[in-house]
């Protein structure tokens, strides 16, 4: 006997007779003997509707009130899922945030999980009773409801999966595991048996939005073993104790696993920053800090930065991106700090695309950069920023240019699909 989590995301929870399936997988899993506690979303398209509610009251709402408003989705699906487990001779009930309670920080709208307290949870576990726990919510020390950021309910189930020592945790989601690229976008993308903790994070982090990225290093740092697999099975699929999905492991597993790995493991594509020029700053020490520090102190979250090599030695341009949606805000804190910066004049462009290649292999490996750079500039795409980690190459194009520049990318490292 296990003790298993299992996450089912947007699209899998949309509508009475997908909940109905999702019952019938669960019930599946504790018939196969295991503990079963599950993490549910909203409906797909319901906490766009629900933001859109909020943004329709005041452009400047208040994220306390914005959290009551939309973690109301998963509380409904949550619900449903007991209902529909219970038609089916289940013994299940819902656990709302509060009521666990899931305990996170104070700030509104990305909160993070501090600690869940499980023993009521796994009192009802023990007694066969499947629990049915909403994600992406929690209760803050001043006892408001919190909610953890877009695709919170992934970290929701790996916080679960840590607080009740799961033996997995499973994310159920619209595709059947993590591929090479976004399979939406690329036919021939690839579906890998097995991804790193670390290439997950980078390429989560980098726009490969099937785990939030949040969820990937709490399992890293908690240990936990998680597998995305699909909801839009029936059954004649194969049991999830198989493992037919991806599972996330560590570097020390992979390297048992799978000794003929290709130097590139994924390529993820990000649409959602914006880029900022600023033109003739002062070429001298400590003018970089004067345009950063007040950025970061306004909590906006800079990503790709160069600097031009100056002009006669007094001025320079400063290129870096920022998330579209703190554009508004970044101009303001720009314009207020211009007297101190010195900066001539600064220019946005929000039409941008941040393609980027992972793998662990890049570690022992030569050229992979350079790949990227011929790739792109044999079909002139045109480069507009670079950044690297160990692990990764990033680089900024325009964003019409996207799907070709991942399709490119894919083929030149060898990744398309027979
Ligand atoms: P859920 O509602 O289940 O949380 P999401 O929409 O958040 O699902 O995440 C699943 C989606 O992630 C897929 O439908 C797919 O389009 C997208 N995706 C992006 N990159 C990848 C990738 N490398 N592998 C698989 N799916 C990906
Ligand atoms: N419903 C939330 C969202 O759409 C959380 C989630 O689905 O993970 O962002
Ligand atoms: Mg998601």
């Amino acid at each position: 006997m296990a003790r298993i989590v299992m996450k089912f995301g947007g699209t899998s929870m949309a509508g009475t007779e997908r909940i109905r399936r999702v019952a019938r997988i669960v019930q599946r899993q504790q018939a196969a003997g295991h503990e079963v506690a599950v993490v549910v979303s909203a409906m797909a398209g319901e906490t766009d509707r629900l933001v859109n509610f909020c943004r329709e009251a005041s452009a400047l709402y208040d994220p306390a009130e914005y959290d009551v408003v939309v973690a109301s989705g998963e509380q409904v699906t949550s619900g449903l899922l007991a209902m529909h487990l219970q038609a089916l001779g289940c013994k299940a009930r819902s656990w709302l945030g509060w009521q666990l309670p899931i305990h996170t920080d104070d700030a509104a709208s990305k909160a993070r999980i501090e600690g869940i307290d499980s023993q009521a949870l796994l009192a009802s576990m023990a007694a066969g009773e499947i629990a049915v726990i909403p994600g992406f919510q929690g209760l803050s020390d001043a006892n408001r409801i919190t909610t953890l950021g877009r695709g919170g309910s992934d970290t929701s189930a790996v916080a679960v999966a840590a607080g009740i020592k799961a033996d997995r945790c499973d994310i159920y989601t619209d595709v059947d595991g993590v591929y090479t690229t976004d399979p939406r976008i690329v036919a021939k993308a690839r579906k890998l048996k097995n991804v790193t903790y670390e290439e997950m994070l980078e390429l989560a982090s980098v726009g490969s939005k099937v785990l939030q990225t949040r969820s990937v290093s709490l399992a890293m740092k908690e240990k936990v073993r998680v597998q995305v697999l699909s909801s839009f099975i029936d059954e004649t699929a194969p049991a999830a104790d198989t493992l037919p999905g991806t599972m996330i492991v560590s570097d020390e597993e992979l390297e048992g696993l799978d000794m003929e790995r290709q130097l590139i493991t994924g390529i993820a594509a990000d649409k959602n920053d914006a880029k900022v020029i600023l033109t003739a700053v002062p070429d001298r020490p400590g003018a970089v800090a004067l345009i950063f520090g007040p950025l970061a102190e306004a909590n906006i979250n800079v990503d790709m930065i160069i600097q031009n090599v100056g002009r006669a030695d007094t001025d320079t341009d400063v290129t870096f991106t920022v998330p579209q949606a703190d554009l508004e805000r970044t101009k303001a804190v720009l314009e207020a700090n211009r007297p101190g910066i010195g900066y001539e004049k600064f220019s946005t462009d929000p039409k941008v695309s941040k393609i980027s290649v992972v793998g662990v292999g890049m570690r022992s490996h030569a050229g992979v950069a350079a790949t990227m750079f011929k790739a792109l500039a044999d079909r002139a795409i045109n480069i507009q920023a670079i950044s690297t980690s160990e692990i990764k190459v990033s680089v900024l194009i325009d964003s019409d240019e996207t799907e070709l520049a991942v399709r490119v990318l894919h083929t030149a490292y060898g990744l398309d699909a027979e």
